[in-house]
């Protein structure tokens, strides 16, 4: 990187938080939105809200210490005048600034108490006849980092430009493909980006839908696209050990279950077994919505692979779903004299010892925990079946890693992974490239209706009847409090009161309470209250969006409704309509309702289908909005945006088909280009 003239060793450190390792790293640093300096504007004539360029002469500079010490400079151009606002300035700034001498600014237009304002505006001082030219092209503007401010990013890129026409990039998209996609060369492609000539609809290109980007986004797609094929190669070319079956364990594990499986989980549950019957790695993703019955079908795996002689380890993203498995999978599996064993990040030393000992010495069969499971230190006998739960809460990165740190001399263990996540198809196709798919495409019968409303909060005191109804029939309820994304400690001080509030309104019912910040054991023993039915009524922060499985529970709450996105209501809703009553979902929301909020609500009440709910989603976050990564944990891209570009995904799978079968060589610089060398995707 100092290969560039101004980059130090501190000024690469700094790049290379930004992804910049290299001088053609920096042609892929996208700017985030883009500044108009092309034009000057009158002052008399300026927009709140806008960011422009202005020339203007100061009539009068002063200190003003109101509620804050500030510099006010007054400035004006004969058809206006605007007020330029200091909070912090030098002796030397407030000087410079005297009646009279001339500036050029630039900066967002606001109303202040006295008119137009300025907060701290870039500026400049003009000699006496001076006009400086203005931008050809609209001014990039970077994602920054502490210490890497725009104008030396800007100088950056364009060195990095610059080199560009020393010699260009090389083509990856086969030609013909770019041809009929319509795209431009990448170079062009990259120039466009950096320095959009005069006239350019910012809002395109800030929105994707500009084709320079698209061509970007289309490249980018195809890197993953290969990465994930070559990574499922890999994969299979190797070994793992074969785990024949189902054997009389596994008819025996089904032959006790309080139910009949359903029809769809007997065919995933073949699809699995066979695959983890052969030598080579089974890569298979087990699609469900919320309560298809998921869970059986790894316990049932599980049992496979001990009754072939190996362990199996299940992996969930919360500690809270962890335990609730841990529960689930002992209580299955004990009675056939498999051991399981439970590991968490946060165990007292004991437990911790005991539950490594029985994994390295085989003694446990089955393995229950959080990533806690493939840290350091923690060593099974004969790992060889390695199932992820909700694996849409943790991302392609970790799910690889995963699989790596599962491996064992020559052996990769089988991999079974499991989501409900609602995501449209061609967009799962898309992220899950490497991995074999089987649907649970029908959900255990004898499950009551789900009745959903959507209530003001000023209905509160109704809503808490409810809650008294349904516990006076033995039902239970979950009281959703609402997800404080600036803070933890904020979001669990506001459940606990919600839950004082709740036990003092229903005086006749144990309230239990459950958040993030509580200790593992204080967790588990309210999740625990609450399955056996000791509590009647759970306060509860998001953490119970997944997983969490309490047939009995037929009421839930959710407050601020209107601030959580539809997936994540869609997941907590699943935690009722377990059991054979009907039950209902309150939607408490604070009015008033965003158009959008009240499409999302609108929704959630409408359908109880998990891939009609993505399909709206979808729609209604519309092309351009950022896919929230929290929610749906898809892979992060430099320029691609899942939801927004998934339009191209069959023609990238196509184009991905091709390379590979013709061009192996472009392929791997493709991914070297976009993911870095293949090892290091496989990394965190
Ligand atoms: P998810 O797919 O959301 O992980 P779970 O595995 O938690 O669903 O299952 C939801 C509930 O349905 C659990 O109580 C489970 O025991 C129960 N269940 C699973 N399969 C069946 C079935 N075939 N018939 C009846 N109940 C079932
Ligand atoms: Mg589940």
């Amino acid at each position: 990187m100092q290969v560039l003239s101004g980059v130090g060793p501190s000024v690469a450190e700094r790049l290379a938080r930004l992804g910049v390792h290299q001088v053609r790293d920096l042609l892929f640093l996208l700017p985030l939105r883009y500044e108009d300096r092309t034009r000057l504007w009158p002052i008399g004539g300026l927009i709140p809200g806008t960011r422009v360029t202005i020339d203007g002469t100061v009539e009068l500079t002063e200190v003003v210490i109101r509620r804050r010490r500030s510099l006010l400079c007054s400035v004006s151009d004969g058809t206006g005048s605007i007020t330029l606002r200091f909070f912090h300035f030098s002796r030397a700034q407030q000087k410079g600034l005297s009646r009279g001498v001339r500036l050029r600014c630039f900066g967002e237009v606001r109303k202040g108490p006295g008119g137009l304002e300025m907060v701290h505006p870039e500026y400049q001082r003009l000699g006496e006849d001076e006009t400086p030219d203005l931008e050809e092209r609209l001014t990039p503007y970077y994602p920054a980092t502490e210490g890497l401010q725009q104008p030396r990013l800007r100088r950056f890129v364009q060195l990095a430009l610059a080199a560009l026409d020393q010699g260009g990039l090389e083509e990856l998209i086969p030609a013909e493909a770019c041809t009929a996609m319509g795209f431009s060369s990448l170079d062009a492609a990259l120039r466009y980006i950096h320095r959009p000539p005069v006239g350019t609809a910012a809002a395109d290109l800030q929105a994707g839908s500009h084709p320079a980007l698209r061509r970007l986004a289309f490249e980018e797609l195809l890197a993953h696209q290969v990465a994930l094929r070559r990574l499922r190669e890999k994969v299979l070319a190797e070994r793992a050990w074969p785990l024949p079956g189902p054997g009389r364990r596994v008819r025996d594990f089904i032959a006790r279950l309080p139910f009949v499986l359903t029809a769809a989980q007997q065919r995933v549950l073949g699809e699995v077994s066979a695959d983890m019957s052969t030598a080579a790695p089974m890569l298979r993703l087990v699609q469900g919505d919320v309560g298809s019955g998921k869970t059986v079908i790894a316990a049932a795996a599980a049992v496979q692979a001990v009754e072939a002689g190996a362990q199996a380890a299940v992996m969930a993203p919360t500690e809270l779903l962890a335990e609730q498995h841990h529960r689930s999978l002992r209580a299955w599996l004990e009675p056939l004299g498999i051991q399981v064993a439970w590991l968490a990040s946060r165990l007292p030393a004991a437990a911790r010892r005991d539950a490594l000992d029985a994994l390295a010495s085989g003694a446990a069969g089955v393995a229950v925990g959080t990533h806690a499971l493939f840290q350091e230190g923690v060593v099974f006998d004969r790992l060889a079946l390695a199932i992820i739960d909700e694996q849409h809460r943790f991302g392609v990165h970790q799910r690889l890693a995963l699989s790596e740190k599962g491996t064992s001399g020559a052996h990769r263990p089988h991999q079974l992974i499991m989501t409900a996540t609602p995501i449209p198809r061609t967009l799962a196709m898309a992220t899950y490239a490497d991995l074999d798919t089987s649907i649970i495409d029908e959900l255990p019968p004898g499950r009551g209706s789900v009745q959903t409303v959507v209530l003001p909060e000023s209905r509160r005191v109704e809503v808490i009847e409810r809650i008294r109804e349904a516990c006076a029939l033995g039902r239970q309820a979950y009281w959703v409090c609402p997800l404080v994304e600036e803070s933890a400690a904020l979001e669990a001080r506001a459940a606990e009161e919600t839950s004082k509030g709740l036990a003092a309104a229903l005086p006749e019912l144990r309230v239990g309470l459950v958040h993030g910040r509580l200790r593992p054991a204080e967790k588990e023993a309210a999740m625990n209250a609450f399955a056996t039915g000791s509590t009647n009524l759970l306060v509860a922060t998001t953490v119970i969006e997944v997983g969490v499985d309490v047939p009995n529970a037929s009421l839930m709450i959710i407050e601020n409704a209107e601030r959580m996105g539809l997936a994540q209501l869609h997941q907590l809703r699943g935690r009722i309509g377990r059991g054979e009553e009907d039950s209902s979902c309150l939607l408490l929301y604070k009015p008033p309702l965003s158009e959008t909020a009240r499409a999302r609500l609108a929704t959630i009440r409408e359908t109880r289908d998990g891939f009609e709910v993505a399909r709206r989603d979808l729609e209604l976050r519309g092309p351009g909005e950022v896919l929230g990564i929290r929610q749906t944990g898809l892979m992060q891209m430099r320029v691609a945006d899942l939801m927004r570009d998934q339009a191209m995904i069959p023609d990238v799978q196509r184009v991905a088909d091709d390379l590979l079968a013709t061009d192996p060589g472009r392929a791997d610089r493709l991914t070297e280009r976009w993911i870095g060398a293949a090892e290091r995707y496989a990394q965190v």
